[in-house]
C-alpha cells in the first residue's frame, strides 16, 4: 500500500476531530498533471476524489494531502490559502533568501474535471 493510501486510511480514523483533507502542491514550479486543476482543493475526508487519485504516482507530481480542522476549514474559506506560486523574497543581492512572501488564494471546494 502507498503512503498515500495509508495516510488516507489514518485519516479516516480520525475525521471526527479532523474532518477535511487539503490538496497541496508540493516543492513543484508548477501545477501536476494529475491534480493541477485542483490544487488547494479541500473536502470531507470521506469524499470519493481522495480515493478516485494517488498522489506522486506521475514523474511531475509531488503533491500531498494535508488534514484540516473544521476551525481551519472555516479560516480557509474566509482568508485562502498559502499559494505554491508564492513568489520568493530576495536580498539586497537579488538573490533567494529561501523564505516566500505569503500570497493567499482562494481554496477550492468541488472536484473540476
Ligand atoms: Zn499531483
Amino acid at each position: 500500500m502507498s503512503n498515500y493510501r495509508a495516510q488516507l486510511e489514518r485519516a479516516e480514523q480520525s475525521d471526527k476531530v479532523v474532518p477535511y483533507l487539503l490538496l497541496c502542491r508540493g516543492p513543484m514550479p508548477e501545477p501536476c498533471s494529475v491534480h493541477g486543476k485542483n490544487e488547494n482543493l479541500v473536502l470531507p475526508v470521506s469524499h470519493p476524489y481522495w480515493r478516485s487519485t494517488d498522489m506522486r504516482l506521475a514523474p511531475d507530481c509531488k503533491c500531498h494531502v494535508r488534514g484540516v480542522t473544521k476551525r481551519e476549514f472555516e479560516e480557509l474559506k474566509a482568508n485562502g490559502t498559502l499559494s505554491a506560486d508564492s513568489p520568493p523574497i530576495l536580498n539586497e543581492q537579488g538573490l533567494p533568501t529561501g523564505h516566500k512572501e505569503k500570497l493567499y488564494v482562494p481554496i477550492k471546494t468541488s472536484v473540476s474535471e
